[in-house]
């Protein structure tokens, strides 16, 4: 069984998020969502709010499962048996960051193989921060982030 493992922030998930997903669901056997613990960053929402969250717009995929992880992704993997990270990339500012990050997850972790899948051209320009800053203008969120969550992260934002 061939498992991957897409880690990230998810601060919301957006509808580029769940591009990937989909897509990396039908490459791989198992796909695990990881939403890795960044106490650098201050987050919208609590790592278990995300968690809950991506678990209800997943659902519908029958193999992905969701998790959290405070620690290095490549020993998360290693932990699950995985045998690559996915990654997305957008515009060329991706490239440089992830690049490392591959390479540092390959030297904690050799037989761990990072897998980028290119962003769609519709989701090339969107990120959970544009969805937070859209948000706090009141923008539509319809084409940017899954129906079932637009109003928590309206809420949210606007501290309601
Ligand atoms: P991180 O803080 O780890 O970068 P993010 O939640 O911002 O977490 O992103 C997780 C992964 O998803 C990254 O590889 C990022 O490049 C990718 N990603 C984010 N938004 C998109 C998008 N619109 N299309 C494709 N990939 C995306």
């Amino acid at each position: 069984m061939k498992i991957a493992v897409y880690p990230g922030s998810f601060d919301p998930i957006t509808l580029g998020h769940l591009n990937l997903i989909k897509r990396a669901s039908k490459v791989f056997d198992k796909l695990i969502v990881c939403v890795m613990v960044n106490s650098t960053k201050k987050p919208l929402f609590t790592t278990e709010e995300r968690v809950e969250q991506i678990k209800l717009v997943v659902e519908r995929f029958g193999n992905v499962e969701v998790d959290s992880w405070n620690g290095l992704v490549a020993e998360y993997a290693r932990e699950k048996n995985a045998v690559a990270v996915v990654r997305g990339l957008r515009a060329l500012s991706d490239y440089e960051k992830e690049c490392q990050m591959a390479i540092i997850n390959k030297k904690i972790n050799p037989d761990l193989e990072t897998f980028f899948l290119a962003a769609s051209e519709k989701y090339m320009y969107l990120s959970s921060s544009a969805v937070k800053e859209m948000a706090a203008f009141g923008a539509d969120l319809t084409e940017f982030a899954p129906r079932e969550l637009i109003d928590a992260i309206e809420k949210r934002v606007s501290g309601r």
